[in-house]
């Protein structure tokens, strides 16, 4: 078979890596990389690290509103269907490539695999959720994480087909987060000790584009009771400065502020620290698999196993709430909850069952 792939920004990369090798061992991979996150911190250091292939095609459309942006993508990826003719479109997660590739390949009656299929929030205001409901409502085969997202499909009559894989970030994180445990430099690199440190990120619209919001994400940071290491997304680094936080921010006692890391930093730094802040989907889950109690800075989440299991709480962008579950005991059971580490072999699978 040939599938074409297309991958926009940081967590599709760590997502990709998982299928592209079992793919690629019997399948043609046509990968197509939209520009959505252009950084080397946010793009190619992934590729490095990761061993993903080197993007056959670069679409370079990082900019613009989120309608903008999906609307050129549409135009971009419609020609190259044409040209690469694959036998299915394969997109991850919940971002404007999501939908994009998914909707281009559907208009032009080619399949659409979907991986993280049925992950809802709830919450219709975030433009993750649109993207993550109309692409599972186009696709054909709808591959989940858990089986509450495939009974969220189920609810809501999605037409594809769908099947539990389990989670293709577990795959990249059983391989990593053992070789980054042993790297205890680089938290020293950071002035920091192991365990003795809160390290937050924070990049969603609801977030940091509210400058009262962010404004409450930086007292929190400011009177957290130990260190915290705080690497900043583009995107908050300029709502940041446009707010005049930054000079408060980068002033903050014991708040360390540094660019967005690289995988193996970052995961070796998740492992270590006593508590993660975040309102990251895929850090929640991370800090989920290594152990690590995580304060999601988000009144919902699409990980709600990892709160029914304690070792998540909800806060909002409530500065009290937040430090009171900073300081929380986590519980001593940690049950597996999104798979076995082989998600990315059985999405291959269910692509070569696809019946069309
Ligand atoms: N990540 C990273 N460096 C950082 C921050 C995050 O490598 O400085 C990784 C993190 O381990 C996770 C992914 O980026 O795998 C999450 O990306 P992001 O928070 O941008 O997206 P979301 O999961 O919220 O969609």
């Amino acid at each position: 078979m040939r599938l074409l792939t297309v991958v926009g920004n940081r967590p599709q990369f760590v997502k990709a890596a998982a299928v592209s090798g079992p793919l690629r061992e019997r399948h043609e991979e046509v990968l197509v990389h939209t520009g959505q996150h252009y950084d080397r911190e946010l793009s190619q250091v992934f590729f490095d690290e990761l061993g993903l292939p080197k993007p056959d095609h670069h679409l370079a459309l990082g900019t613009g509103s989120n309608t903008a942006q999906t609307a050129r993508m549409l135009e971009a990826l419609e020609p190259l269907l044409g040209s690469v003719a694959p036998d299915a479109v394969l997109v991850y997660g919940d971002t404007n490539s999501t939908l994009a590739g998914g909707l281009a390949a559907a208009q032009r009656g080619v399949p659409v695999a979907h991986v993280e299929a049925g992950m809802r929030s709830f919450d219709r205001s975030m433009p993750e959720e649109l993207n993550r409901v109309l692409t599972d409502h186009l696709s054909a085969l709808l591959l989940c994480p858990t089986q509450a997202a495939s009974q969220n499909l189920e609810r809501e009559g999605a037409a594809g087909e769908v099947v539990v894989v389990g989670d293709v970030m577990v795959d990249v994180a059983q391989l990593v987060q053992p070789r980054a445990r042993v790297r205890t430099d680089l938290i020293e690199a950071h002035g920091l000790r192991p365990g003795e440190y809160a390290l937050v990120t924070a990049h969603r619209a609801g977030n940091v584009d509210d400058s009262v919001r962010l404004g409450r994400l930086v007292e929190l940071l400011e009177r957290l009771d130990r260190p915290v290491l705080f690497p900043v997304h583009p995107r908050t680094r300029a709502r940041l400065d446009a707010a005049g936080l930054a000079d408060r921010l980068a002033s903050a006692e014991g708040v360390h502020v540094t660019h967005p890391l690289g995988y193996l930093e970052f995961t070796a730094l998740l492992c270590h620290a006593d508590v993660v802040l975040t309102d990251s989907g895929g850090v929640q889950k991370e800090a989920y698999l290594a152990g690590v109690p995580c304060v999601t800075l988000r009144a919902n989440t699409e990980w709600m196993e990892t709160v029914q299991t304690g070792w998540n709480a909800l806060a909002d962008l409530d500065v009290e709430r937040a430090l009171a579950a900073a300081a929380r005991d986590v519980p001593v059971q940690r049950p597996q909850l999104y798979g076995d580490g082989k998600a990315g072999e059985r999405v291959v699978a269910a692509i070569e069952s696809l019946s069309y």
